[in-house]
């Protein structure tokens, strides 16, 4: 079995974005999975010599009556109890928010993995903008950009480490 890493994170952070860098936009078929349900975004990843699950989340249903913020909160919660490892993405260009700190609550009891990535830091050298990040209580902020694929090799090294 492939391990299994999940994306979870505030809207417009840039989830879907490292999703596809991760996977290449190639779905993943999850019928073997035990424990993978089919109404969530699961991909096939390879990066560096290693294959895995990824599942994006933040995908609502146009009909979702609970509201974003209950409907986030479940998809987190799912998202993280199919996962070996969870990558917390969070946009250092638009600073901490409140519901990265909801998030931050929830995750910080979880035993699984957490891995906080400090995302769109294309540009930006290890400095000042991350420090905010530890805030968190998640561990260190990890530089990447997405959209550039900055990063992304060692985030996914030390989300496997052990796996
Ligand atoms: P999601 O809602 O968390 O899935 O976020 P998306 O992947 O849809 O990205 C939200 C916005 O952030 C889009 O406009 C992306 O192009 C942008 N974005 C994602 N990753 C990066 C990045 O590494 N750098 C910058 N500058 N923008 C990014
Ligand atoms: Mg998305």
């Amino acid at each position: 079995m492939k391990p299994v890493i999940a994306l979870v994170g505030r809207p417009n952070v840039g989830k879907s974005t490292l999703f596809n860098r991760l996977t290449g936009r190639r779905d993943a078929i999850v019928a073997d999975y035990a424990g993978l349900t089919r109404d969530r975004h699961y991909g096939d990843g390879a990066l560096a010599g290693h294959e895995f699950i990824v599942i994006d989340t933040g995908g609502f249903e146009p009909d979702c009556t609970s509201g974003i913020f209950q409907e986030m909160a479940k998809q987190t919660r799912q998202a993280v109890a199919e996962a070996d490892a969870v990558i917390f993405v969070v946009d250092v260009r638009a600073g901490l928010s409140a519901q990265d700190h909801d998030i931050a609550r929830f995750l910080r009891t979880t035993s699984k993995r957490v891995l906080l990535a400090a995302n769109k830091a294309e540009g930006m050298k290890d400095g000042p903008q991350l420090a905010e990040f530890h805030e968190l209580g998640i561990g260190e902020p990890l530089a990447v950009s997405s959209a550039h694929g900055q990063g992304i090799r060692s985030l996914i090294e030390l989300a496997l480490e052990g796996l």
